[in-house]
């Protein structure tokens, strides 16, 4: 980009946000991703006064931005860090570093829970199984449950998510393709607890791009440990890459479809569809659809199939 000026502070603009006819500085730029969460926290209420928060660390970039840019839009809140240790190297040793230096940089408490420690089992205990070929969804899962579970034990009253803005569209886009439209007409950047072991759930990178985030680790110089391991191909992945391309030819195409469809059509088909209630697993009191968790479901069937020692409960 030759000589063109910061639209905040007249130095040499370094990034085009073409969605917003807008030309930032890295400095201007670093403010305005910080600004923003702040705003999207604001606009959907999702923090209220006083209250302690735990950040959902995994490693993929946007827990990390999160982790970095969090304590600094809401520096009147202590922010906490939460990761859940699936039991891969990547976890004890490369997602760790990144963590700790953050959380060192923020003043940001670390909690981690450890699978094998805590639970007698790790995520490559499902290789061979039916859960294997679709082991992202089974670690999502847990990695749920036990990041609702270590935030409640910690007393915290909020837990933030790292789901950007692609991940969003992708997420009800996929739900309009499979036809799942009480769960497009539910969907929420805020989700108040239902169950007493769950804490509420937001979403403050939900009007962050992708390629914002990259930026942001990027003109920050923090350190990424790379993706996990087990990630490759899912198929999030590739449809969040096409919904990029949308974006490079139509700038703010992922804004005015994620408008659209939560501003538009979420209240018209929650009119016409129920969201299911869920009910409390009969084994640990989480919740469910069935009547049993799927951590249940599956912490059982590795306990039977594999003959390992977990305690259900
Ligand atoms: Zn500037
Ligand atoms: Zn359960």
């Amino acid at each position: 980009m030759s000589k063109r000026k910061c639209m905040w502070c007249g130095g040499e603009a370094t990034i085009e946000l073409r969605y917003a006819r807008l030309l930032l500085c890295d400095d201007c730029f670093k403010k305005y991703f910080i600004k923003r969460i702040a705003k999207t926290v604001e606009e959907y209420r999702m923090v209220r006064e006083g209250e302690r928060i735990g950040v959902f660390y995994d490693g993929s970039k946007p827990s990390i931005a999160l982790l970095d840019a969090l304590p600094q839009a809401l520096p009147r809140h202590e922010v906490h860090a939460i990761m859940i240790d699936m039991g891969l190297p990547y976890y004890t040793i490369e997602a760790r570093t990144p963590l700790e230096e953050i959380a060192k940089e923020r003043g940001v408490e670390i909690h981690v829970y450890s699978l094998p420690d805590q639970r007698g089992y790790s995520i490559e205990d499902f290789r061979g199984t039916k859960y294997w070929p679709r082991i992202c969804s089974t670690c999502a899962l847990l990695k749920r449950y036990y990041s609702s579970y270590v935030a409640k034990q910690t007393g915290l009253d909020v837990l933030a998510t790292p789901h950007t803005l692609d991940d969003a569209v992708e997420l009800l886009l996929t739900l309009l393709v499979d036809g799942k439209l009480e769960e497009l007409a539910s969907f929420t950047p805020v989700q108040e607890p239902e169950f007493p072991n769950q804490v509420r759930r937001v979403k403050p990178l939900i009007k962050t791009y992708e390629w914002e985030v990259e930026k942001y680790i990027e003109v920050s110089g923090l350190d990424t440990p790379g993706e996990c391991p087990l990630r490759e191909g899912a198929r999030s992945a590739w449809r969040k890459e096409v919904l990029a391309r949308f974006e490079e030819h139509e700038p703010a195409f992922l804004r005015k479809m994620y408008r659209s469809l939560t501003k538009k059509l979420s209240p018209v088909l929650r009119e016409r569809y129920e969201r299911p209630r869920p009910v409390p697993c009969r084994i640990c009191g989480g919740p469910s659809t069935t009547g049993i968790c799927g951590r249940c479901v599956r912490e059982i069937y590795l306990r039977d199939r594999k003959k390992l020692d977990i305690k259900i409960g």
